[in-house]
């Protein structure tokens, strides 16, 4: 099982992953806030060379669930032109949010939005890394928080093979979903989770708060985090404070002994 964090892109990802002992790095490949496009990465080829594994976590701002063409439309080139960096670096896949409606809205539209993403792209011959839908959490319109939710989406995009799951841990606990046993409930909606994000979370259940904690310091106890990383088998990506997260790494070593 490989292990690792979210690593700032401009400096030094390489030397960070070392830094860290990561078997695995999670970078941006542009500026998350806005809508630029991605330019080679400088260490594009060392990160291919490295023996390390690298995903790309997609810009904030896009919303390819979104029934507004001025938002959707730019967050669908965002997540085509981010997945080809994504391929530059060798990554493994692009983690894109679930996305979520306004008030009113209908949901199917923004599933139906969603399964369009993978078919355009399937007239392309698809993308070039898997994209990792990853559920959020919170929001009264979010396509992908609860499990009824994530139902809906696999409705819509299960059928294409480049559709993958990106497993949040403090998302789904602010979310108000129940951490034990949950990776075997989504695996019998998805059929897979491709990565963790595994994170502790500064807020109470059910919260709708996405603040992320260090691992044995938020409302999560530390030992269903280890249960979850046991039991899915993926690939994990901390997404803890900076400056915990070297103590974090030790944490989960020791703690698989
Ligand atoms: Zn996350």
């Amino acid at each position: 099982m490989r292990i690792g964090a979210h690593v700032r892109q401009d400096t030094d990802p390489l030397g960070t992953a070392h830094r860290l002992g990561a078997d695995i790095i999670q970078m941006f490949v542009t500026d998350p806030q806005d809508w630029k496009k991605p330019e080679t990465h400088p260490q594009a080829a060392a990160l291919r060379e490295s023996g390390i594994d690298v995903v790309v976590h997609s810009s904030y701002r896009i919303n390819v669930a979104s029934l507004n063409n001025r938002l959707r439309m730019p967050s669908r080139k965002a997540v085509v032109d981010q997945a080809a960096a994504a391929a530059e670096l060798g990554a493994v896949g692009l983690v894109v949010h679930g996305g979520h409606l306004r008030d009113g809205e209908d949901a199917a539209l923004g599933y139906e939005n969603w399964r369009k993403l993978f078919e355009r792209q399937a007239d392309k011959g698809g993308f070039p890394v898997p994209i990792l839908i990853e559920n959020t959490a919170g929001g009264d319109h979010a396509m992908a928080r609860t499990l009824d939710e994530i139902a809906r989406l696999w409705d819509a995009v299960g059928d294409f093979d480049t559709a993958g799951f990106c497993l949040d841990t403090c998302h789904a606990w602010a979310g108000g979903e129940e951490l034990l046993g949950l990776v075997e409930r989504i695996q019998a909606i998805t059929g897979r989770i491709d990565l963790l994000h595994l994170n502790n979370s500064r807020d109470d259940f059910d919260s709708g708060r996405d603040r992320h904690a260090n691992l044995e310091s938020g409302h999560i106890d530390p030992d269903v985090l280890i249960a979850v990383l046991e039991a899915a088998g993926a690939p994990a990506i901390l997404e803890t404070p900076a400056e915990g997260i070297a103590a974090d790494l030790d944490y989960l070593r020791a703690a698989r002994g």
